[in-house]
């Protein structure tokens, strides 16, 4: 497998980023929580545009871009006050925040600055009321061992974490600003990766660490990956937000098909020929060609009096509906780039066609006016003069590098694994000092009194798991990789229920019912304290816990008593189980007479598949043989 990938020469880093479980956010005293109820005020804002982040041309067209968008920003009271408005300066670093990224560091063997400086890196996208994130290097040059192979930490970062995108509606972007400010721990690899499953070792590994400081957030988008990939003749590609560990290798193997395909492309047109000077920015009005079209999307604009714009690339007939990787196509790079450059919705093109409307009549008209060849395809899009313009001129840019090499983005990472462009890569980030909040010393005897109270390390963590719970190694690997650690060490004390049957409630169980599409996560720590509770009592069987589970995913703050009630599989009481078993040998007695003893494993069946979650199994079997009289 790794020598596939030496040969191609991949190169991989990670920016692992995990939200901590502070008491308050890294610059406010807010409640570091997301809510879900609607907000209880919102106020609007420009972007602030951003000349510095991006190469000079591409930082005039956004500047422009941006001028024009508004934000609306969401908020209640007990997440934001006027910090995350930037109406008030921000306060002093949070000390608990520092701690657990100096102890995290420490774990990873990596050596703490002295003084942990306060910096603004510039955000463009609106993520943060500021304009800018707040960052600061706590620690560098550190390793983890994986599998025998030391995989160098180069830094390890607290900063603050951004709003979260709630939508669109054209210029109006929406945010909320509950997330803004809660600490994240960014701890950043060497590029020293060499394989997809290297990549996700080494993403779990890093996420155990975290976990064993005890002090992490946990629930989805609380950790969130990103991806540094190259390959050789390639080009270096950033992927923003894996949110699943699942997905690290997927993602990368996908980058990697989807870079080794571009260069194909390239190859085949170089094959044809096809010259730079042969994509020209010659955009042809073809509104008339679809004045009474059936396509919506184009109706709708020419409606709004815009015009179609179409470009012919000479040489890429085909290529644009060839998958480069799964679920990714040539067609859909040209649409990111107009998305982003030419704020369209998305571009239409003669390899998708006929399609969304447009018929046989329309595409040969738009053959003859572009003068199109087989060989060409054409490329069109509906929208104001300016945009379509814009789009089209990305589109022509996005072909013209194809001929030539991959070009470097950022891309963000989807749920399945693929990718889509976002925008161009940044230079290295411009880092200004913030100001407004001090520097904080780490002290040889700050730093020594931590190292004396480091938690336990995975290993350490795992061998204990073995010892004192009785798990076995796949068990304990499970919890520790899973985010009901915590929650498993208190409830194993706790109740009569063994730690086995707590443990695969946390694991086994939770990952089949997610695979069901049952949102677990909607499961307070609360309800699995009161299922224990009552499984240890005798009031329900372990046997219930799928299906009380399900029920407390879909029926959110009602107790676990209600669950067993509504699902009927409260304990049968002694006199309910006698009149089951008589009734079962009663209605059978012609089958137990023919085969006596011998009935009783049938019998045991019908009766647990009748009572099922609602009784013992070692009771049913004593009080069958009883009545049975085979004691
Ligand atoms: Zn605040």
């Amino acid at each position: 497998m790794s020598s596939k990938y030496s040969k191609i020469g991949l190169k991989a880093g990670l920016e692992i980023h995990q939200q901590l479980d502070t008491k308050e956010k890294l610059f406010c005293s807010c409640e570091p929580n997301l809510f879900k109820e609607d907000p209880e005020f919102t106020f609007i804002r420009r972007l602030r545009p951003a000349q510095s982040e991006l190469g000079q041309v591409d930082s005039a067209a956004l500047f422009e871009f941006q001028k024009e968008t508004k934000i609306l920003y969401e908020a209640n009271n007990d997440t934001a006050c006027l910090v995350e408005m930037d109406e008030e300066p921000p306060h002093d670093l949070n000390r608990e925040a520092v701690e657990i990224t100096v102890l995290a560091s420490l774990m990873m063997n990596m050596k703490p600055v002295d003084e942990v400086h306060v910096m603004r890196k510039t955000v463009i996208d609106g993520s943060n009321t500021t304009g800018f994130q707040r960052t600061c290097v706590v620690a560098l040059n550190g390793e983890i061992d994986i599998k025998g192979k030391m995989v160098a930490i180069s830094q390890v970062s607290l900063e603050e974490d951004a709003a979260r995108k709630m939508g669109k509606d054209g210029q109006l972007l929406r945010y909320r600003i509950d997330r803004l400010g809660i600490p994240l721990i960014e701890v950043t690899t060497a590029p020293v990766i060499y394989s997809p499953e290297e990549a996700q070792e080494t993403a779990a590994a890093i996420g155990r660490i975290l976990r064993a400081t005890r002090r992490v957030r946990r629930g989805l988008g609380t950790i969130r990956q990103d991806v540094n990939v190259s390959i050789r003749d390639g080009a270096l590609i950033e992927i923003k937000g894996v949110q699943e560990l699942e997905l690290v290798s997927q993602v990368i193997e996908n980058e990697v098909q989807r870079q080794l395909s571009l260069l194909q492309i390239r190859d085949e047109l170089t094959k044809l020929g096809v010259k730079e000077a042969d994509i020209t920015e010659d955009f042809i009005d073809v509104t008339k060609v679809f004045k009474n079209t059936k396509c919506k999307v184009i109706a709708k604009a020419i409606k709004q009096n815009n015009p179609v714009l179409a470009v012919k690339l000479h040489g890429f007939a085909g290529l644009l509906k060839k998958e480069l990787s799964t679920g990714m196509r040539l067609g859909s790079e040209l649409a990111g780039m107009a998305r982003f450059w030419g704020r369209v919705g998305g571009i239409f093109h003669t390899d998708e066609m006929p399609d969304y409307g447009v018929t046989e009549e329309e595409l040969t008209q738009l053959a003859r006016i572009l003068k199109k060849e087989p060989q060409d395809a054409v490329v069109f899009v509906a929208d104001t003069p300016e945009n379509a313009t814009d789009a089209l001129k990305a589109v022509v840019e996005r072909a013209r590098v194809a001929l030539r090499r991959i070009p470097e983005e950022t891309r963000s990472a989807n749920p399945d694994g693929t990718t889509k462009y976002m925008r161009p890569r940044p230079g290295a980030a411009r880092m200004y000092p913030e100001t407004d909040v001090p520097p904080i010393q780490l002290t040889k005897e700050y730093l020594d009194e931590l190292a004396g109270r480091l938690p336990e390390l995975p290993e350490q963590l795992m061998k204990r798991l073995m010892t004192k719970y009785k798990l076995n190694r796949k068990l304990a690997k499970q919890i520790l990789d899973s985010e009901y650690l915590e929650l498993f060490e208190s409830l194993a004390g706790e109740t009569k229920v063994s730690e086995t049957v707590i443990a695969v409630a946390f694991t086994e169980t939770l990952k089949a019912l997610e695979r069901d599409g049952v949102n677990v996560e909607a499961i307070t720590d609360e309800q699995f304290r009161e299922m224990f509770r009552l499984i240890g009592s005798g009031k329900t069987v372990k046997e219930s816990i799928p299906e009380i589970l399900t029920w407390l995913a879909e029926n959110e703050d009602a107790t676990v008593k209600a669950a067993l009630e509504s699902l009927g599989i409260s304990m049968m009481s002694r006199k309910e189980l006698e009149d089951l078993v008589n009734d079962v040998i009663e209605k059978n007695s012609e089958f137990i007479e023919l085969r006596g003893k011998n009935a009783f494993g049938s019998l045991m069946g019908i009766i647990m598949k009748k009572a099922r979650g609602r009784v013992k199994a070692k009771l049913v079997n004593e009080m069958l043989k009883s009545k049975l009289g085979n004691d």
